[in-house]
C-alpha cells in the first residue's frame, strides 16, 4: 500500500518550528525580515507573493513589498536590492520571477548579495552546492530533501533518477541528493535521454521536474519506488467550475499504485517551497548576526 507524503502537513510542521524560533529571536533583539519585488501584473506571481507574504505574517517575519510596474528599469531595479543589500534591518531579498521580458533576471540575480540570497539563486550558493557545502539551498529543492527525510527515506546508495536538469529544480536536487550525507546513486534525465523508461523504471527513488502534465506512468516506475512530482501543470477539466484542474508530471491516479510512497499535486512539493522559503529567511537573520543555521 502506498504512503501519501504531505507536503502540507510537513510544511505545517517546519512553519510551527519557525513560528517559535522567530519568538525566540525576537526575545533576542532579532526580528527576521523579508524584502519582496514585484515587478508588473502578472497574476500567478501575484498570487505567489500574497501567499508569501501571508506565510511570513503567520511566523512572525516581517515583510516589505516592493511592486514596481512592468515598465520599470533594470537600472532602477538594480538600485534597489543594491539598497536593500545595504540594509542591516533586511535579513532576504527575493524577485519574484518571471520578470517582465525587458528585464534582466540573471543580472538581478548577480546583483542581490549571496547572504541575502533566501531563494538560493546566486552562483555562489549554486556552488556551493555543488562542492558539498551548501548554505541557501534554493527552495524547491531544499522542500523535496526535507520531504524525504521528515518522511525517514533513506537515500543512502539508493538508485535515484531526477527527470530534469533545470537550474532552478532539477540540477540542484540531482547534486544535493548525490552529495555527502544524501549519498544516493544519482542519474540525471532530460528531454534528449534515450530510452527513458528503461532509465526510469530502475530508480528506487523518482523524482519528476519536468513540466509536462501527468507524463510519468506506470510503466516507467519500479515496483515499491518512491515518488516525488515537483511538476505543477495545469489540465483542462469541464467538471470543475474553473474548466481546468492542477496536476503534476505523474499520473498520479494510476502511479500510486505501484509506489511505496508518493506525493499528491496541490499539496505535495508546492506548499514545501514556501515553507523553506520561510526557513531560508529565517537562516539568513540568525547567520547575519553570527548564530548557526536551523536543524530543521
Ligand atoms: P524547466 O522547463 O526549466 O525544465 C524542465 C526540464 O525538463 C528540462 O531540463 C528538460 O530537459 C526536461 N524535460 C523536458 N521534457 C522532457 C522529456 N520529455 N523527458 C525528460 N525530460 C524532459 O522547468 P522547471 O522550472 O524545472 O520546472 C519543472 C516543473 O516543476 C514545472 O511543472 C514547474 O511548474 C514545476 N515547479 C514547481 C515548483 C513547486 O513549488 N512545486 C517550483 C518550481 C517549478
Amino acid at each position: 500500500m502506498s504512503e501519501l507524503i504531505s507536503g502540507k502537513v510537513i510544511s505545517k510542521k517546519i512553519n510551527d518550528k519557525l513560528r517559535k524560533e522567530v519568538k525566540e529571536l525576537k526575545l533576542n533583539g532579532i526580528e527576521p525580515c523579508l524584502a519582496v519585488i514585484l515587478v508588473g501584473e502578472d497574476p500567478a506571481s501575484e498570487v505567489y507573493v500574497r501567499n508569501k507574504k501571508r506565510t511570513c505574517e503567520e511566523i512572525g517575519i516581517r515583510s516589505i513589498g516592493h511592486d514596481f510596474p512592468a515598465s520599470t528599469s533594470q537600472k532602477d531595479l538594480e538600485e534597489l536590492v543594491k539598497t536593500l543589500n545595504n540594509d542591516n534591518t533586511v535579513h532576504g531579498i527575493l524577485c519574484q520571477f518571471p520578470l517582465p521580458k525587458d528585464l534582466d533576471e540573471n543580472k538581478i540575480i548577480l546583483t542581490i548579495s549571496p547572504e541575502k540570497d533566501v531563494d538560493g539563486l546566486h552562483p555562489l550558493n549554486a556552488g556551493l552546492i555543488a562542492m558539498g557545502n551548501p548554505k541557501f539551498i534554493s527552495c524547491t529543492p531544499f522542500g523535496v530533501l526535507q520531504m524525504l527525510k521528515q518522511s525517514g527515506i533513506n537515500t543512502s546508495g539508493k538508485n535515484t533518477v531526477v527527470l530534469g536538469r533545470s537550474n532552478l529544480v532539477g540540477r540542484p536536487i540531482a547534486t544535493l541528493l548525490s552529495s555527502k550525507g544524501w549519498d544516493a546513486t544519482v542519474t540525471v534525465c532530460h528531454s534528449r535521454t534515450s530510452n527513458l523508461s528503461e532509465v526510469t523504471s530502475q530508480a528506487d527513488i523518482l523524482i519528476a521536474a519536468i513540466g509536462i502534465p501527468e507524463f510519468v506512468n506506470t510503466e516507467m516506475v519500479k515496483q515499491g519506488a518512491v515518488v516525488i512530482d515537483v511538476g505543477i501543470n495545469r489540465k483542462n477539466d469541464p467538471s470543475k467550475l474553473k474548466g481546468s484542474k492542477l496536476v503534476g508530471d505523474v499520473a498520479f491516479e494510476e502511479v500510486k499504485f505501484k509506489t511505496s510512497y508518493i506525493t499528491p499535486v496541490p499539496g505535495g512539493v508546492g506548499p514545501m517551497t514556501i515553507a523553506m522559503l520561510m526557513a531560508n529567511t529565517v537562516n539568513a537573520a540568525r547567520w547575519q548576526n553570527g548564530l548557526d543555521g536551523l536543524d530543521l
